[in-house]
């Protein structure tokens, strides 16, 4: 088989890697890929929004399965003109995308059907959210309705703070057409984690959950990031807790969207909080985590393509994964997720070797080295029976990083699942 997968972060890598394996496949495509994934697939350079370009590679070069991983070709409709072309691909079309691309959208879909989640209103003018802010009080949380790159969104403490995230959004129109809508909803106490599962329609097959790490500096302080580590699974969560994660959230939720005529396929993530009422629902989002795929896809036994393809025509992939536990730490260019300088050189690291795996998220080739081209650079991951020796494995090979005035990364990933003492 031909496969084509559509971007160029950790994520897409991530996919690359896992669909390398598959003794079904011939040759990858990266369209347009990194750096970092040029041993394993072939780049090609097409925007991952061109619909019309990426339908006629795939055409001309046989390719048998396209896999979308970011959110904004799915929200541009790739996955609709490929329907419509007749060729294979695992993602959901843009209407089932829309309970990501819209907060509006996921929030009325989830009261509808009763699918636990923080109480919300939802404006377009300023003055009445302030009005509606004053009586609810802070913590509150604001966020922008359409896509901001995980950074359209504001948990405020002070109510100066959510007054100011306001107007941000609605008056000075800092997101665009994004942020011409707002959600304000209730601030939701507990600890985050998030379950992805591969769906069509009706049928929900959850992977093992995972926890991110979304604030840049150690300490969950700083601001909001793409997420700067991940660890799966996560042994705090009763199989009580997973399960009812399942059956109350993601299960009703790929129903609720069947229901209104907007079937989804591909995969659904669920970034969710246990709260003291059971789990509620941070986000959906419409594809898999990133990073927390990174962190999930080394863990499964299964042939990634096959269950692609089993998915796709309604049969159960019938997962399987290893014991064990999978941990792994982002190196992002320093000043990330403000301003940061690009083109900074790598120290040499392998990208694969037995105990430490390197994901690239935003590299270039120089010559024969790797410079870096993005905000998060990349993800290493390692594998192994017990959480604290991978994340050992990881925090050894990262301080080819220490001397670098150029790169940084959090030094206390999965330090909630560890032991006090393992830092
Ligand atoms: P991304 O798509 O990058 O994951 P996003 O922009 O869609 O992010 P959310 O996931 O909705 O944003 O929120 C970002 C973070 O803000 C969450 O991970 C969580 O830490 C915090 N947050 C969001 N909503 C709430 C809430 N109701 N209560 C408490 N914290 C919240």
């Amino acid at each position: 088989m031909n496969v084509l997968v559509i971007g160029s972060g950790g994520r897409e890598h991530s996919i690359i890697q896992k669909v390398y394996q598959s003794p079904q496949v011939n040759q990858i495509f990266a369209a347009p890929g990194n750096g970092g994934m040029e041993a394993l697939a072939e780049r090609v350079a097409i925007h991952e929004t061109d619909r019309e370009g990426l339908i006629a590679f795939a055409r001309e070069h046989e390719v048998d399965l396209t896999i979308v991983g970011p959110e904004n070709p799915l929200m541009a409709g790739v996955v609709d003109e490929f329907q419509k072309a007749g060729l294979t691909v695992f993602g959901p079309d843009k209407q089932a995308a829309e309970i990501e691309g819209s907060k509006h959208f996921a929030k009325a879909l989830m009261e509808k059907y009763d699918i636990p989640t923080a109480g919300y209103r939802v404006f377009t003018d300023p003055d009445e959210a302030k009005a509606y802010m004053d009586a609810k009080g802070v913590p509150i949380v604001i966020k922008a309705d359409g896509l901001a790159a995980g950074k359209g969104v504001v948990v405020a403490e002070t109510d100066e703070e959510a007054k100011q995230a306001v107007d941000k959004m609605l008056i000075e129109e800092q997101y665009g057409e994004a942020s011409k809508e707002i959600v304000i909803e209730e601030f939701l106490q507990g600890e985050e984690f998030s379950l992805m599962a591969f769906v069509n329609g009706e049928q929900v097959f959850a992977m093992l959950p995972s926890q991110d790490h979304k604030r840049a500096f150690d300490g969950d302080k700083g601001p909001n990031t793409g997420g700067m580590g991940a660890y799966a699974p996560v042994p705090f969560l009763s199989d009580g807790d997973i399960d009812t994660a399942i059956n109350r959230i993601l299960k009703p939720a790929a129903k609720a969207l069947a229901d209104e005529g907007r079937p989804f396929t591909g995969i659904l993530y669920a970034g969710l909080i246990q709260t003291a009422e059971g789990p509620k629902v941070i986000e959906f989002n419409a594809r898999f985590g990133d990073p927390e795929i990174q962190v999930v896809l080394p863990l499964l036994k299964n042939d990634l393509v096959q269950v692609m393809v089993d998915v796709l025509k309604g049969k159960d992939p019938q997962l399987q994964w290893k014991q064990g536990y999978c941990g792994g730490v982002v190196v992002a260019s320093e000043g990330y997720p403000e301003a940061y300088e690009k083109g900074k050189p790598l120290p040499d690291l392998p990208i694969e070797e037995s105990e430490v795996t390197i994901v690239h998220a935003g590299t270039k080739r120089q010559g024969d080295r790797f410079v870096s081209d993005g905000g998060r650079v990349l993800l290493a991951y390692s594998y192994a029976t017990e959480l604290e020796e991978a994340m050992q494995h990881v925090y050894q090979k990262l301080q080819a990083f220490d001397d670098s005035a150029h790169f940084f990364y959090r030094t206390d990933i999965a330090k909630r699942a560890l032991r006090p003492s393992f830092f």
